[in-house]
């Protein structure tokens, strides 16, 4: 059946803001029939209603926002601090104990931290969620909560691997693993498998090309893993032991040297980098490495606040260089990463961050958490925008009233600029209020 939301303004990206427009969509289907000027009756009424049937202020609406780097299973009301004399190594370990995986309840627990995080998530607007998992065990809470996203579970070998064999580390189970995923999950419209290879410095050249290579017969939407995360990432490729080397004695029983020389922690695995492929943080990118990223169209997440909580020892620069990133050709898209590094799952927390560090307008902040995050998850073909064809991933906003103008209807062609501007930092700022959100066509949530 065919569902109407009308609305004071409609955002999509790279288009200007539609005033008094509406969006129809099949939520048989989950897709977006029109997006469309409301007659002059609809805007009558939509008017005269206002402040009686609904709440004071703009009503907006947005494509749903992605998060395009989460660890949903990793879930904790406040990120764990780091000391003065900690690492990130310190970090990791806290984490791995805190996923209880010795506990004969180990998926409930983690199933139930999947389950708070996406609820998080929705409740601020987030419908699309690029998520890694230990084991898959978020695709049923993500099946049940009608959220959409890419679960890609995590492997680690760092040591090399001789003639393709991977019996020696935990890799032949995950096969496994991932052959059940892939036929449970692989034709589901929403939710998606891909893969996870951790790190350069938890997955050498060998290790990832063998996996691969070994999951190649399987349907997989994307790879999606972590890079030059912290400076001790890029000492430990260039060969220089340190802190990172406590967690390979700790989980592989003793210390790992690289398995080649490399430069940066991309050069380190360039040689085995696919398309399709999507890398967090980026911290300690180097030119070069951004070159080689838009050469294979490798993809990044940028994410702001957890760089800068698991950076915090180090002098600037302490996240990625987004605008150079943009400029050397690489899509860019923002994550939250998990509540463990990341004080809070809110896409607009994030992108405000994102603003202040790189100096974006709201706009562009505005971009990035919808078709930046959409292309970053190789999906900006079906969500990410508000338009015919493509997904029915809708959030409809409350905005403050007080601080932008009401739109007229004579406004659609020339639009003020100044209003543009103020329309989405009123977006974006926190008193805007997340008030429904549908998912593929489906009425998820009201505040
Ligand atoms: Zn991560």
């Amino acid at each position: 059946m065919p569902v109407v939301c009308l609305a004071d303004w409609v955002l999509t990206p790279q288009q200007p803001p539609k005033p008094f427009h509406k969006v129809l969509f099949d939520d048989r289907l989950g897709t977006i029939i029109a997006v469309e000027p409301m007659t002059s009756d609809e805007i009558t009424t939509w008017q005269a209603e206002r402040g009686q049937t609904r709440a004071e202020g703009m009503v907006v609406l947005t494509p749903g926002l992605i998060n395009a780097h989460a660890h949903t299973e990793l879930y904790n009301d406040e990120p764990f601090p780091l000391e003065p004399d900690q690492t990130m190594a310190d970090w990791l370990m806290q984490v791995m104990a805190h996923r209880q995986l010795d506990s004969p309840d180990f998926e409930a627990i983690l199933q139930e931290a999947v389950r708070q995080s996406v609820t998080v998530m929705m409740k601020t607007g987030t419908t699309c969620i690029n998520d890694i998992s230990t084991r898959g065990l978020s695709f049923p809470v993500f099946e049940q909560l009608g959220v959409r996203g890419v679960i890609s579970p995590e492997f680690f070998h760092p040591k090399p691997v001789m003639n393709g064999d991977l019996s020696d580390l935990i890799p032949k189970q995950f096969i496994e693993i991932m052959t059940t995923l892939a036929h449970q999950w692989s034709a589901h419209p929403r939710v998606k498998l891909g893969v996870s290879p951790h790190a350069p410095y938890n997955v050498s050249p060998s290790a990832w090309q063998s996996v691969m290579q070994s999951l190649s017969s399987l349907d997989i939407w994307l790879i999606h893993s972590h890079i030059a995360e912290t400076l001790h990432e890029v000492l430990w490729v260039m060969g220089q032991e340190n802190a990172l080397n406590a967690v390979h004695e700790r989980f592989m029983g003793g210390t790992v040297a690289p398995e080649t020389a490399a430069e940066s922690p991309l050069d380190y695995v360039n040689s085995v980098l696919k398309s399709r492929t999507v890398l967090a943080h980026g911290v300690f990118l180097n030119p070069d490495d951004m070159d080689a990223m838009a050469q294979k169209d490798v993809r990044i997440v940028h994410c702001p606040r957890s760089n800068l909580w698991l950076n915090i020892h180090m002098p600037p620069p302490r996240t990625l260089a987004l605008n150079a990133a943009i400029a050397n050709g690489v899509k860019v898209g923002l994550g939250t990463d998990s509540a463990l590094s990341c004080p809070s799952l809110d896409m607009r927390d994030e992108a405000r961050i994102a603003q202040h560090l790189h100096g974006l307008s709201a706009q562009a902040a505005f971009e990035l958490v919808t078709l930046g995050s959409a292309q970053a998850m190789f999906w900006e073909e079906h969500i990410g925008r508000l338009e015919t064809g493509y997904q029915a991933d809708i959030v409809l906003w409350h905005l403050p009233s007080d601080v932008m103008p009401q739109p007229q209807a004579d406004m659609s062609h020339e639009l003020d600029e100044a209003i543009q501007m103020s329309l989405y930092a009123t977006w974006l700022s926190p008193k805007t209020q997340c008030h429904q959100v549908w998912i593929a066509g489906q009425h998820l949530y009201t505040r």
